[in-house]
């Protein structure tokens, strides 16, 4: 299990994070949900190690990172939101170069990474370098060096970014599949669409701070047929229709 427990960063005068809890089991798909500039990159760095907390922790099958960090991390794959590729390398080298730093011995890594580029329709592609690819499938690499290990806790920071339809559903099959085998999926994003079909229960984050934490069926019952209305509601968007048309009107002029 995964425990996020009273998690806090303060960035000098601002707090990013203010004292968020949550928890994932082995074979849940939790959605981290939240408008831009609501933590959840914030989150998701400290959980990868990438930032300390300022105040908090977080617990993986009871361990700390820092009671074991290499095996901490080795437990976790990451798709981050605004990555660093070696786009000099080609897919296929990336990969094997990402499984030998996961310690996964040549011939096995240069195996999985065929299978996986294959899997991600990149086999076409896989000896031309990563400078060469489209957004989508520079995103699949990713997804695909995130799972090279076989870790238990998926961590994904706004993955559909640069998805196309088919990798999207390819994605979401990949999930389920997952989640089914026991994995934890900590799935970050603001586009409630495919949170509401993927995720079993969700996060919602405002300004730093849980604001509702429940299942996707209870939120469906109980408040809106439309997890959209519940996310406006709880995050207090404003109503955008009248600043869309006056920027659309400003631009117009
Ligand atoms: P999200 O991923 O939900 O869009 P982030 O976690 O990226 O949100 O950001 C949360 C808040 O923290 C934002 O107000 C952002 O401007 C601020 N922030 C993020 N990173 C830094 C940083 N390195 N230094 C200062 N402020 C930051
Ligand atoms: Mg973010």
């Amino acid at each position: 299990m995964l425990q996020v427990t009273n998690l806090t960063k303060r960035y000098r005068g601002l707090t990013a994070l203010d004292n968020v809890s949550f928890h994932i089991q082995p074979g849940e798909i939790l959605g981290y949900l939240g408008p831009n500039g609501s933590g959840k990159s914030t989150t998701v760095k400290i959980i990868t190690g990438l930032l300390d907390p300022s105040d908090g922790e977080v617990r993986l099958h009871g361990r700390t990172l820092l009671d074991d960090p290499i095996a901490f991390k080795s437990s976790l794959g990451y798709v981050p939101e605004e990555p660093q590729l070696y786009t000099h390398l080609t897919g296929a080298e990336y990969l094997v170069f990402i499984a030998r730093l996961r310690q996964i011995p040549f011939n096995s890594a240069v195996r999985r990474a065929a299978d996986l580029l294959k899997l991600f329709q990149l086999h076409d592609a896989r000896n031309s370098p990563m400078s060469t690819y489209s957004k989508g499938m520079r995103q699949r690499v990713l997804l695909a060096s995130a799972l090279l290990h076989d870790p238990q806790l998926l961590i994904l920071d706004e993955p559909f970014s640069g998805l196309d339809v088919n990798a999207a559903l390819l994605l979401r099959t990949l999930l389920e599949t997952l989640a089914a085998e026991g994995k934890m999926i900590l799935f970050s994003s603001h586009v409630l669409e495919v949170v509401e079909k993927v995720c079993s229960r969700v996060v919602i984050l405002y300004k730093g701070k849980v604001v509702l934490q429940d299942s996707i069926e209870n939120l469906k019952d109980s408040r809106s047929p439309d997890l959209q209305e519940v996310f406006a509601q709880v995050t207090q968007q404003e109503d955008y229709a009248p600043i869309a048309s006056a920027i659309l009107k400003a631009v117009r002029q």
